[in-house]
């Protein structure tokens, strides 16, 4: 009998990005049609910021910033994808596994429930892991701080990663 041994660990991530028009909604790396877009440096997916801070907080890696500094030129207007690429690479080198994600997307407008498949899907695509092992929940503010009055879209993340023990 082969007895496999995991250890596991836990992180939690989040992020906030204010909503102002000209630019386009990045939700997990879903396009989302909306008359507002997130601002911020890089393209603003919050759903990638929070979950990338989540594998690395699990993973001990330390924070989105330690990997993309935003005092650095080459972050500026990033594919967030592409940076949660390079997150998954780092998990590999420290051969870390996704157990799962769970998403919480607070948001008083647009309404999210007609793109949570597409956002899971995307988002275990990228994190290298199966739709199932991905939940988004979508939850408005009843119109109480930045996010209830529309001003801003924020996430929070948390996921479980295993590796096998040696
Ligand atoms: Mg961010």
């Amino acid at each position: 009998m082969i007895d496999v041994q995991y250890e596991y660990r836990t992180g939690i991530g989040t992020d906030i990005h204010r909503l102002v028009p000209d630019r386009p909604l990045m939700l997990g790396g879903v396009r989302i049609p909306y008359e507002l877009g997130l601002a911020g440096h890089s393209d603003a997916d919050a759903v990638l910021h929070a979950v990338m801070d989540a594998l690395l907080g699990a993973a001990g890696l330390g924070d989105i910033g330690t990997f993309f500094p935003d005092t650095d030129p080459q972050w500026q207007d990033a594919d967030s994808a592409e940076l949660t690429q390079r997150i998954r690479e780092q998990l590999i080198k420290h051969r870390w596994e996704v157990v799962n994600a769970d998403i919480i997307v607070h948001a008083e407008q647009p309404k999210l429930a007609p793109y949570k498949g597409q956002i899971r899907r995307s988002v275990a695509g990228l994190i290298d892991t199966d739709f199932a092992n991905v939940n988004v929940k979508a939850k408005t503010e009843e119109g109480l701080n930045a996010v209830g009055q529309r001003l801003a879209i924020a996430v929070t993340a948390i996921v479980l990663l295993r590796r096998r023990v040696k």
